[in-house]
């Protein structure tokens, strides 16, 4: 299939999923997830009218978003950071993205709201959780996220926007519910606490329908719209 069929496909899932759940497609928003896909791809996908990308590799992100402007200055989009973050790494994300995703660490944080331009509007910001325990080292423990969240709630170049998790792949779609829940319920408590935030990240193509039964506004999408990623070796 073509990357618009594809998106298109990936639409009619996330509409029908929010219909399932009860809740507005309108407040879910498809992220294209590029990664080892070149700048010929995201023009594919925004001349489909797709907005939102995702990127997981700094040098390779920073080299297509600028190849796109390069070839494509018409083009408006909005790059999300989604992939781990180094902080001697931090300065090329203030620069060029909009969003970053799997902020864990204070340190990091306060590094991108110093390297945020003046120019730019406040880089959003969402918290990556470590839930039900993933094997993976990288997230903030349900105990440690509300005193990052009031770290990075008063850092001006940054707007704390939510929370986002990439948990172990499970099965049944009521194994995979089970992690989604525990990040809506920590945003909850963190709203409770005088944290209101506006959004979770959470659902790929495997896992897509149970993040948005369990209320997710950002699912991140790449094989479904792309086709099968070959890395390099
Ligand atoms: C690669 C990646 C995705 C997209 O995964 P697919 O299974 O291809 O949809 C989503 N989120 C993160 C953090 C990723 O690294």
């Amino acid at each position: 299939m073509t990357i618009p069929a594809n998106l298109q496909a990936v639409q009619q899932a996330i509409a029908s999923a929010a219909q399932a759940a009860g809740r507005e497609p309108g407040s879910i928003l498809l992220l294209a997830v590029s990664k080892t896909f070149g700048a010929d791809a995201v023009i594919a996908a925004a001349d489909a009218g797709q907005r939102a990308f995702g990127e997981n590799y700094l040098q390779e992100a920073v080299d297509k978003i600028e190849a796109v402007l390069q070839l494509r200055p018409d083009l408006q989009l909005e790059w999300h950071f989604i992939g781990p973050l180094q902080s001697n790494k931090t300065r090329p994300v203030a620069e060029h993205f909009d969003w970053v995703h799997a902020v864990d660490r204070e340190k990091i944080a306060q590094r991108l709201s110093d390297q945020r331009p003046a120019h730019l509007p406040p880089l959003n910001i969402c918290l990556q959780v470590n839930v039900s325990g993933e094997a993976s080292k990288s997230g903030v423990t349900p105990a440690e996220l509300p005193a990052l969240a009031h770290a990075v709630n008063s850092m001006p170049h940054l707007k704390l926007r939510g929370l986002m998790a990439i948990p172990e792949p499970a099965q049944t779609e009521a194994e995979q519910r089970v992690p989604f829940a525990q990040l809506r319920l920590l945003q909850q408590q963190l709203a409770a606490e005088g944290i209101p935030t506006d959004t979770l990240s959470m659902g790929m193509s495997a896992d897509m329908g149970a993040a948005i039964a369990e209320g997710a506004n950002i699912v991140r999408i790449g094989t479904a719209i792309f086709g099968k990623r070959t890395y390099a070796s």
